[in-house]
């Protein structure tokens, strides 16, 4: 173990090369110049992001014990893609030894905020939130791109760009999948083209009322945060949700102002704009009084819940935090003795399980799912190997670094494989699209559904349900 004192970005330098096994040690992100040009920076010139953080900063060691299951480090073996690179390289920013640019804002973005490392840390450092501040200061310094600077600050906080967005997306999927393999694209390479979902013009939302009425007498007040991906994209994940909770009984508040949860902002260092939907969001949410605050999204549910209080302020998010739950939570401890479900023999169908990193290490939902496969009529659950393992997409990610995310997901298409299943459930849409990905590729044949889905398919829905009441 290294000594605290040795924390500097020359130390760590000579400290991994040691430690470098198999391949040899990428020098190219210490470069002489940035020593040179970084000396001149002062500790309080720093942007705030990574202020206040030089204690959770000092909590990591210098272990290394996260460079185990780190996708991007077990992709390169380079420091600089490991956890450890990362703090150490925030750390030279924080202290002025080390200037950012666009070469060093890649590194902090290769990064699938996997959480991985947050996980396996002996010592209790957070890396991720010391990553994700990093590309705060670094965009604050930089700036932005063009196209995502202007999703962030006027598509994703407004409802009605957000829709006319989604129409546009309509047609440019439909376009790009005319088109030849244009190597221009970040997500085209070597012939190879990043599958693009079918977006829907019209929102899903607006198939219902605001509030929608069960049947009989409500037993629970729920609002649900449908996220932009089931409003606009997976919707048959965003009606079964629906369905499922009127079918058990419960008042279902559909919030039509509410906007993106904001973690592709967030998670890109845009915490001006991740702020703004934050708090509209916020401000909807909290007014509408319900009893819990419903996610089918791993990442919307994650970031309402624990980024959120970092955002607004830890005790005045604190109730709104507490009512958040996963959907397959609530099923589980809420719904299923509810449900009428069908008689599963007629409808044989063997499923495994995706661990969404955000659900399973972010909001701790992992029995739960399984619990549903297991007992879900017609169902033989068969875990697959490393099901907690990330799939290689992580939003941004699998667009900016389409290569890595298709190589890291080829260990994961290979589990969804070996696992003999025909269907793979995930409870993230953007686990779902990186799945069908992979499976496309890599494991044809497989069905990637979201776990409210496969619910659906085997309960009963009366004629007043289905008829969006
Ligand atoms: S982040 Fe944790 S596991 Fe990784 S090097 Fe630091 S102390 Fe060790
Ligand atoms: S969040 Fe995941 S990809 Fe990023 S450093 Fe940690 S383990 Fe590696």
């Amino acid at each position: 173990m290294v000594a605290r004192k040795d924390r500097s970005i020359n130390k760590i330098m000579v400290f991994s090369d040691s430690f470098h096994i198999g391949k040899s040690w990428d020098f190219r992100f210490i470069r002489p110049a940035v020593y040179n040009k970084g000396m001149n920076t002062t500790a309080s010139e720093s942007p705030a992001g990574l202020k206040g953080l030089e204690s959770l900063i000092e909590k990591c060691v210098l272990c290394a014990g996260c460079h185990a299951g780190c996708p991007t480090y077990s992709l390169s073996r380079m420091e600089h893609d490991s956890a450890r690179g990362m703090v150490v390289m925030a750390d030279a920013i924080l202290k002025g030894e080390l200037e950012p640019d666009t070469s060093i804002a890649r590194k902090f973005d290769h990064c699938l905020t996997c959480m991985n490392c947050v996980e396996v840390c002996p010592a209790g450092a957070d890396p991720v939130k010391v990553i994700t501040a990093a590309r705060s200061d670094i965009r604050r310094k930089l700036g932005g791109g063009i196209i995502s600077n202007r999703i962030f600050t006027g598509v994703l906080p407004n409802r009605t760009l957000l829709t006319l967005f989604a129409g546009l997306m309509t047609i440019a999927s439909g376009l790009y999948r005319l088109l030849p393999a244009l190597e221009i694209l970040p997500f085209v390479s070597r012939g190879r083209k990043k599958t693009i979902p079918d977006f829907h013009i019209r929102r899903l939302k607006n198939d219902y009322p605001e509030i929608i009425r069960p049947p009989g007498k409500p037993f629970m007040r729920v609002a649900y945060f449908t996220g932009c991906m089931a409003d606009s994209v997976y919707q048959d994940a965003g009606r079964s949700v629906i369905e499922i909770m009127q079918s058990a009984g419960m008042e279902v508040i559909l919030l039509k102002g509410e906007v993106c949860c904001g973690a592709p902002a967030w998670f890109a260092g845009d915490r001006e704009s991740a702020k703004k939907m934050a708090e509209k969001n916020f401000r909807l949410f909290t007014d509408c009084e319900a009893d819990c605050i419903v996610t089918s999204c791993a990442t919307c549910g994650s970031v309402l819940k624990e980024i959120y209080p970092q955002i607004l302020g830890a005790k005045r998010a604190e109730a709104f935090s507490e009512k958040i739950i996963d959907f397959q939570k609530l099923l589980v401890e809420k719904l299923w003795d509810r449900l009428d479900f069908i008689n599963g023999a007629d409808h044989p169908l063997t499923v495994t399980y995706h661990d969404p990193c955000h659900l399973s290490r972010g909001m701790k939902v992992t029995a739960e799912p399984r619990d549903i496969l297991q007992k879900l009529p017609g169902v033989e659950f068969m875990e697959m190997e490393n099901a907690s393992a990330c799939c290689g997409g992580a939003g941004t990610f699998s667009i900016k670094f389409f290569d890595d995310s298709l190589e890291i997901g080829r260990e994961k298409a290979e589990s969804v494989k070996n696992s003999g299943a025909e269907v793979v459930a995930t409870a993230c849409p953007s686990c779902r699209l990186q799945l069908s990905e992979l499976s496309g590729r890599f494991a044809p044949g497989v069905r990637v559904v979201h776990t409210a889905s496969l619910v659906r398919e085997r309960i009963r829905v009366s004629e007043a349900v289905r008829k969006k009441v």
